[in-house]
């Protein structure tokens, strides 16, 4: 576990699943205030990472606790939650950040990697939002916004799993919003285009140049250009938005 939280009288608990880096770590960031304790969790795969995401959110004013958990695991997520309400009693927002691509075509690709991808970006989220929406329906309030993709809606050659994935995020993220609404908790996703991250780093110059080719913008996005929708949707402003998915893509699909 890194970083500490400053101050128990703070009044918003920000839970962000996959905020060691990327995008998650944007959001954090662009969160990050003296009235909001910031909880973010990271796989694993490079603990400096959380360690210099804690330092810019302490840095911009904030305060971060990060964990190392791995959201396909039930047990791993109830733990954390459970920590959490230890320490604050509460969660107003969750946003299910979290998720990885294991691409490859479908006649080749591996049940394992089908797996394991479903099993992080889409189960994962489920288990967040279970443990997440017990104590907001106690609150009768909290906003809960998941990480989906225009793959999601568009589909994409040698992405079948992830694809899949972020479209059954779609729909998990319509009955959410349906069941919450009562309690007065809202569940939106927002489903990014191209976005400048270690998750397209890798992706050959021509895979980019053809990528660029279909975004009317002419350009791939920036983690800021989420991040400000997922505050956006945590805010006061937003109250009346559930069940929507939010295209942040420069208009690669309209
Ligand atoms: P990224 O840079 O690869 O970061 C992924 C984050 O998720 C890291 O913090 C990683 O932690 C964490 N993570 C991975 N597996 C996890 C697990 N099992 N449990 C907990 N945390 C885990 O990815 P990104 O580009 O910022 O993407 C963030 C989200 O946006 C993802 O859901 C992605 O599908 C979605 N998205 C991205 C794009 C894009 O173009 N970049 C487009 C559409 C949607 P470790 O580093 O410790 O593994």
């Amino acid at each position: 576990m890194t970083g500490k939280i400053v101050s128990a009288d703070t009044n918003r608990v920000v839970i962000i699943t996959g905020g060691s880096r990327g995008i998650g770590r944007t959001i954090g960031l662009r969160m990050a205030d003296a009235n909001t304790r910031i909880y973010f969790n990271y796989s694993g795969h490079d603990s400096q990472d959380a360690e210099e995401t804690v330092k810019l959110i302490e840095d911009a004013g904030g305060s971060a606790l990060a964990s190392r958990v791995n959201v396909a695991s039930q047990q791993d997520v109830q733990d954390f939650f459970k920590k959490i309400v230890e320490e604050c009693h509460r969660v107003d927002v969750l946003v299910n950040n979290a998720g990885i691509t294991t691409d490859g075509l479908l006649v080749r690709m591996k049940e394992e990697d089908w797996d394991r991808v479903l099993a992080i970006n889409l189960k994962g989220a489920f288990h967040c939002i279970q443990a997440a929406a017990k104590i907001m329906m106690k609150q009768r309030a909290g906003r809960i916004i998941n990480m989906a993709s225009v793959v999601g809606v568009m589909g994409n050659p040698g992405q079948a799993n992830y694809a899949a994935s972020k479209a059954g995020l779609i729909g998990l993220t319509k009955t959410a919003a349906r069941e919450l609404a009562p309690r007065g908790i809202t569940v939106n996703a927002i489903a990014p285009g191209f976005i400048d991250t270690y998750m397209t780093a890798s992706l050959p110059d021509k895979v980019k140049e053809a990528m660029q080719a279909q975004i009317p913008l002419g350009r791939f996005g920036q983690p800021e250009d989420v991040a400000e929708v997922v505050a956006f949707l945590a805010s006061a402003k937003a109250s009346y938005i559930t069940g929507q998915v939010i295209h942040v893509n420069g208009g690669m699909y309209m």
